[in-house]
């Protein structure tokens, strides 16, 4: 299925995910534990604890912008700019960068159906990437890589909410964001973390793919970083590692990027090679938990490959 092409980004209604499409049960995707499925109990227990904690803090962080504790504190921009770059690692991040926010990347609607729109004075971002272990990630057993999902999952939820409280005590309006609000990947290019792939996920300098993307919407006067105005679409016209790994066929094997979506699931006015979600969600439902296949085998995630940023 192609759409007219556009170069315009338009923005995405959250129900259009195969999350909001097809909600699976609570704990659909935290496999089975048993030993005869290869699936070990302590990896299913770790699972279950990490996507407890994500929700616990996740609905803690979900009510909109919060108002500041006091009046914004005297440091200026670039003194404010760097004490959050600095900060983010002590908070658990392994990538951090600023962008302004633009309105083609808010969601038009959340996955009810109820309208988005951020204060127009929440106009920078601080978009934080957390790492995952990419050998955890390519675990022969299924539950035990699902289990480091999770657990990236809860400690970027973790980082994400402290950069949010951060901003806040200084001063701040700070609303933190996981996957919801908005889309993550274009907001963490224009941040300068990293490059969008053939795989539909950023690739970051320092751990290729394996990462979990947040963002914290604020109104602090940050700086925000130039665009490098690189892209990876000439290395992965040729790699195609991760559409030959999947198990569902979901990634693009075109040779070229192209606008054309594949479902209501792809953003349109975006040129990338466009991913079959429901062909990855469908897999995801046979094997009864998430699947990193994608992540795990590009040669950006075990740094073989120096981003071209
Ligand atoms: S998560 Fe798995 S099924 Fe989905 S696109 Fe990646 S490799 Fe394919
Ligand atoms: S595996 Fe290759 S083609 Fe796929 S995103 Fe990584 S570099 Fe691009």
């Amino acid at each position: 299925m192609t759409r007219k092409k556009t170069m315009a980004p338009q923005r995405f209604d959250q129900r259009q995910t195969m999350f909001a499409v097809h909600p699976p049960a609570p704990g659909a995707f935290d496999g089975v534990p048993g030993e005869s499925q290869g699936h070990s109990m302590v990896a299913y227990a770790k699972t279950r604890a990490a996507s407890r904690t994500f929700d616990e803090l996740q609905n803690a962080c979900a009510c909109g912008p919060k108002v500041p504790e006091k009046e914004p504190c005297s440091l200026g921009p670039a003194e404010l700019t760097q004490a959050v770059l600095t900060s983010a690692a002590e908070f658990g991040a392994d990538a951090v960068g600023i962008c302004a926010v633009r309105e083609a990347w808010i969601y038009s609607c959340d996955h009810s159906g109820a309208p988005i729109a951020l204060p127009k004075r929440c106009d920078r971002a601080v978009v934080l990437a957390v790492a995952a272990d990419v050998d955890r990630l390519q675990d022969a057993q299924p539950l035990a890589a699902n289990a480091e999902t999770q657990l990236s999952y809860a400690r970027s939820v973790f980082a994400t909410s402290l950069m949010a409280h951060f901003l806040q005590v200084l001063g701040w309006e700070a609303q933190a964001s996981t996957n919801d609000t908005a889309l993550s990947i274009p907001m963490a290019v224009e941040a300068g973390l990293g490059l969008l792939g053939r795989s539909g996920l950023l690739l970051t300098d320092t751990h290729g793919s394996a990462v979990r993307l947040s963002k914290v919407f604020t109104d602090a006067p940050l700086e925000a970083a130039a665009r490098s105005g690189a892209e990876l679409q000439p290395y992965c016209r040729r790699c195609r590692v991760c559409a030959k790994a999947c198990p569902a066929q979901a990634i693009s094997m075109d040779s070229e990027p192209s606008y054309t979506v594949t479902g209501p699931w792809n953003s349109q006015g975006v040129l990338r090679w466009p991913v079959h979600a429901q062909r990855c969600y469908d897999h995801w439902r046979r094997i009864g938990s998430s699947c990193s296949v994608c992540q795990a085998v590009c040669p950006f995630s075990r740094q073989k490959k120096q981003l071209p940023l």
